[in-house]
C-alpha cells in the first residue's frame, strides 16, 4: 500500500464500482477481504444487490466445483446421521411443494443437489425436471432414482416455455454468474400464474451483518452473489414476479450457521472449521471433539437467537414464494 493510502473498510463508498446487474455505477464496501481487493464484497447504491468486485473468470469458479463436491459414488456428503437429517428437510420441501400445486403438476428444480426433492415428487405422481452443474451428481441421481437431469447451465437448457408449474431454486441463485438471467429463464418456463420457490442465505440478517467473514454464508467466493431483502425483492420484481409469502426462519440453515459464528470466534485461526470437517474438507480429531462438545452446548441458544431474528423478519435465510405475473 503506497505511504498515506488508508485501508478500505467497510461502508466505504466506491463511486466508480459497476454494478453488474442493473448496469449503474456507485457501491459500498460491505467485505474488504483479508486477501484481496478482487475477494472484497460491494453492495449496488442503485438496485440493493451485493456480489463480489470481480467476477471470477470461468475456470476459476469450475476448479471451485471440481468433482469432489459430492464426495462419494452415491453423491452423499455427509456422516449417516446428517444425511438423514438432509433427507429429512427434503421430504418437507416437497410436501411444501405439493401444498401449492396438485400432482400430475410439472416441478423443475434449479440445481436439484442429490435429485431428493425430485424423487419424493416423482413417487407422488409428479413431472419433474432437474438442472444439476456436476455430472457425478447427476450420474448418481440416474442411477438411484431413474431420474434424467440437464447436465448444465438453466439459461442453456432447451426446456419448453411456459410449460412449469413450479420452479424451485434453493441456495443456488448466490452461486450463479448471472441471476437476473436465471430468474428471467424461470420466468419464461413458468406457465402464467405458475409458482416460483426461491431461497438464499439472508445477507442482511444480524449474525452477517455483526461476524463478517465468520458467517459462513458469505461462503467467498463460491458465492457470487448475496441478497438482503430489499435486493431479493429488487431481484424478483425486476424478473417480473408478484411477492406471495416470506420466511426467514430456517432450521436446516440457520442454528448450525450461527453456532459457527460463535465458534469462529472462541477458536480463532480455524474458521468454519466443525463444517469443514463434517464436509470432510478438514480432519482433526481431537479439535472435532472439542467443537462438536462447545457447539453442542452452543445450538440451543442459537436456535434461540434464530427464533428471535426471524419473529423481526431478518433470520438466517429469504424463503420466498412468489408468482409469475
Ligand atoms: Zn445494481
Amino acid at each position: 500500500m503506497a505511504a498515506g493510502a488508508v485501508a478500505a473498510r467497510a461502508g466505504d463508498l466506491e463511486p466508480e464500482w459497476p454494478c453488474r446487474v442493473c448496469g449503474q455505477r456507485g457501491g459500498r464496501l460491505v467485505i474488504a477481504h483479508p486477501e484481496g481487493r478482487r475477494w472484497d464484497v460491494l453492495r449496488c447504491a442503485t438496485c440493493g444487490l451485493m456480489a463480489l468486485r470481480d467476477l471470477p473468470p470461468m475456470e476459476e469458479v469450475a476448479a471451485f466445483y471440481q468433482e469432489d463436491y459430492y464426495r462419494s459414488e452415491d453423491g452423499r456428503r455427509f456422516p449417516a446421521l446428517m444425511e438423514a437429517a438432509v433427507a429429512w428437510f427434503r421430504s418437507r420441501r416437497a410436501r411444501e411443494i405439493q401444498q401449492r400445486c396438485p400432482p400430475g403438476s410439472t416441478v423443475l428444480d434449479v440445481g436439484c443437489g442429490r435429485g431428493l426433492i425430485l424423487a419424493t415428487l416423482q413417487r407422488r405422481g409428479y413431472r419433474v425436471l432437474g438442472t444439476q452443474l456436476s455430472l457425478t451428481a447427476a450420474r448418481a441421481i440416474r442411477a438411484r432414482f431413474g431420474i434424467h437431469v440437464l447436465v448444465g447451465e438453466l439459461p442453456e437448457a432447451k426446456f419448453e416455455a411456459s410449460s412449469v408449474d413450479v420452479a424451485v431454486i434453493l441456495h443456488v441463485l448466490e452461486h450463479t454468474r448471472d441471476p437476473m438471467l436465471y430468474l428471467r429463464t424461470l420466468h419464461r418456463l413458468l406457465k402464467p400464474g405458475g409458482w416460483l420457490l426461491v431461497e438464499v442465505p439472508n445477507a442482511g440478517c444480524p449474525t452477517a451483518c455483526r461476524y463478517g467473514l465468520d458467517w459462513l454464508h458469505w461462503d467467498i467466493p463460491h458465492h457470487l452473489y448475496h441478497f438482503d431483502w430489499a435486493g431479493l425483492k429488487w431481484a424478483l420484481t425486476a424478473a417480473g414476479f408478484e411477492i406471495a409469502t416470506v420466511r426467514t426462519f430456517s432450521l436446516e440453515y440457520g442454528p448450525f450457521g450461527v453456532m459457527q459464528a460463535w465458534l469462529n470466534r472462541l477458536f480463532p485461526g480455524r474458521r468454519h472449521f466443525l463444517y469443514r470437517h463434517l464436509s470432510g474438507l478438514e480432519r482433526d480429531l481431537p479439535m472435532f471433539a472439542v467443537q462438536a462438545a462447545v457447539g453442542g452446548l452452543l445450538l440451543p441458544l442459537a436456535l434461540g437467537r434464530c427464533v428471535v431474528d426471524s419473529v423481526r423478519s431478518r433470520g438466517e435465510v429469504l424463503t420466498v414464494w412468489c408468482r409469475k405475473r
